[in-house]
C-alpha cells in the first residue's frame, strides 16, 4: 500500500488541471447560469482520452481503472468545471457495458463513451419509489424476441445530451412471478419514450428530465447482461457512482477551499488579513482535514474497485460518498462565511454553489440511506426500515 500517487497519475492530474485551464471557471459558470451543457469541454476531455480512461483498451478506452477516472473528475471539479455526467456515461454505463455486455454491444458503446462522441443517462430513481428500488414499477415484458417498457423515471440527468439512456426496469420471473430488475439501453429516440425537462432550482449546466416509456418496444439486444442477475449487475454500476459522486465532492470542496483561503490571505479589514483570525482561519484548516479524509477513502474505495473486490469497494464507496458529500458541503458553507457579502455576488460564484452541493448529499444515494447500509452491514444492527 502506497500513499504516494505514481508519477502516471500525478502526470494525468496535471494533464486534466491543463484542459480545464484553457476552459476556465468563467465558461463552466457561464454555462451553469445559461443551463446550457459543457459540450466543448466534454470533447476535450474526450479526445484527450480522460472520459473513457477506465474503459478497456481494445474498446477505445484507456486500460487504467475507477482510480484514474475518479481522479479525472476530481481535477475538474477542483477546477470549477466538475461534469455530472461523468458519473453517469462513463463511469456506471461504461463500467456496466464492459463488464456485461455482448461483444457486439461493447463494440457499439465503448468507443463512443470513451470519445465522448456519445452519452449515455442513467434511470433508476421513480417518482413513487424514491430511495426504495424496490418499488421500481418500469416493467419490461417479452412480447417474441421484443421488449415491451411502460414506467416513469424522474430526476435523469443530461436526457438532452444523450444518445441513450440505460433504464432500470423489471422482468417478470416466469416461475415465481416475481419482478426483479434488470438494465435496458433505450435510445432517445425511440417511440413512446418522452421528456419533460424538471424546472430545478440548482444552477448547473446538466439538466434533469421527468421521463415517460409508453409501450416503448425494444429489441433483444436492449437488454444488458443476463435477466437474472441484475442486481449484481447494478451494483457493480452503483458503486462507481458512489465513488465519482465523492470525486466530484471533494473537487468542488477543494475549489471552494481555495477561494475561501485566497480571500482569507488577502482581505484586511483590521490591520491584519482576516485569515490571520483564528475564528476564519480554524474552520478552513478543519474542513481542509476533512477534505483529506474524505478523499482518502474515496481513494480506498476506487482501489478496492478496481482490484476486483466488489464487496470492500461497496462499504468504502457508501462511506467515501458520505464523506466528500459532507466535506463539501462544509467547504462551502465556510468559503461563503469567509468571502462576507462578496460571497453572495455573481464575481464570486460562491452563494450559487450552496445548492449544488447540497446535492450530493441526497444523489446518488441519500445520507440517511448510507446510515442505513452502514448501521445494518458494516454494525450488524437491525434493518431499521
Ligand atoms: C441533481 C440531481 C441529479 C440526479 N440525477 C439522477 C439521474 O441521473 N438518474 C437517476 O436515476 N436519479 C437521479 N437523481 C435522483 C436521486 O438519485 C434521488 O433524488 C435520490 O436517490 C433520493 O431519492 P428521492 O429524491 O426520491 O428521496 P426520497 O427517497 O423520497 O427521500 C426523501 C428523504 O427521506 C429520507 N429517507 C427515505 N427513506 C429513508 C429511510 N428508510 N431511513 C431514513 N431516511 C430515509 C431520505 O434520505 C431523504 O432525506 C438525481 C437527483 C438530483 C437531486
Amino acid at each position: 500500500m502506497s500513499f504516494t500517487e505514481s508519477a502516471e497519475r500525478q502526470a494525468l492530474r496535471e494533464s486534466v488541471r491543463q484542459v480545464a485551464r484553457k476552459f476556465g471557471v468563467e465558461y463552466a459558470v457561464e454555462h451553469a447560469r445559461r443551463g446550457q451543457p459543457m459540450t466543448e469541454l466534454w470533447q476535450a476531455l474526450g479526445a484527450a482520452g480522460f472520459l473513457g480512461v477506465n474503459l478497456p483498451a481494445e474498446y477505445g478506452g484507456g486500460g487504467a481503472g475507477l482510480y484514474e477516472l475518479s481522479l479525472v473528475l476530481e481535477e475538474l471539479a477542483a477546477a470549477g468545471c466538475g461534469l455530472l455526467l461523468m458519473l453517469v456515461s462513463p463511469a456506471i454505463c461504461g463500467t456496466i457495458i464492459a463488464r456485461f455486455g455482448t461483444d457486439a454491444q461493447k463494440q457499439y458503446w465503448l468507443p463512443r463513451l470513451a470519445s465522448g462522441s456519445s452519452i449515455m443517462a442513467f434511470g433508476i430513481t421513480e417518482p413513487d419509489a424514491g430511495s426504495n428500488s424496490h418499488k421500481l414499477t418500469t416493467v419490461a415484458a417479452h412480447d417474441g424476441d421484443a421488449w415491451v417498457l411502460n414506467g416513469q423515471k424522474i430526476y435523469i440527468s443530461g436526457v438532452d445530451e444523450a444518445e441513450a439512456v440505460l433504464i432500470v426496469g423489471r422482468t417478470a420471473d416466469a416461475r415465481t412471478g416475481k419482478l426483479r430488475p434488470a438494465l435496458f439501453v433505450v435510445p432517445t429516440d425511440t417511440p413512446g419514450f418522452t421528456r419533460r425537462p424538471l424546472e430545478m432550482d440548482i444552477v448547473a449546466p446538466e439538466k434533469q428530465y421527468l421521463l415517460f416509456l409508453d409501450d416503448v418496444r425494444l429489441p433483444a439486444d436492449a437488454l444488458i447482461g443476463d435477466e437474472a442477475a441484475a442486481l449484481l449487475q447494478l451494483f457493480a454500476g452503483l458503486n462507481p457512482e458512489r465513488i465519482m459522486a465523492a470525486a466530484m465532492a471533494v473537487g468542488s470542496g477543494r475549489y471552494a477551499l481555495g477561494k475561501a483561503v485566497g480571500y482569507a490571505r488577502e482581505r484586511a479589514v483590521w490591520d491584519v488579513p482576516i485569515g490571520a483570525h483564528q475564528g476564519v482561519a480554524h474552520p478552513l484548516a478543519q474542513v481542509k482535514i476533512e477534505l483529506e479524509l474524505a478523499r482518502l477513502m474515496m481513494q480506498k474505495a476506487a482501489t478496492l474497485y478496481d482490484a476486483g473486490d466488489d464487496m470492500g469497494a461497496g462499504e468504502a464507496a457508501n462511506m467515501a460518498k458520505y464523506a466528500a458529500a459532507e466535506a463539501s458541503v462544509r467547504a462551502v458553507d465556510q468559503a461563503v462565511q469567509t468571502l462576507g457579502g462578496s460571497s453572495m455576488t455573481a464575481e464570486y460564484g460562491l452563494a450559487a454553489m450552496l445548492a449544488s452541493v447540497r446535492a450530493a448529499r441526497i444523489a446518488p444515494v441519500s445520507r440517511e440511506m448510507i446510515l442505513n447500509f452502514v448501521a445494518q452491514h458494516s454494525l450488524g444492527l437491525p434493518k431499521s426500515y
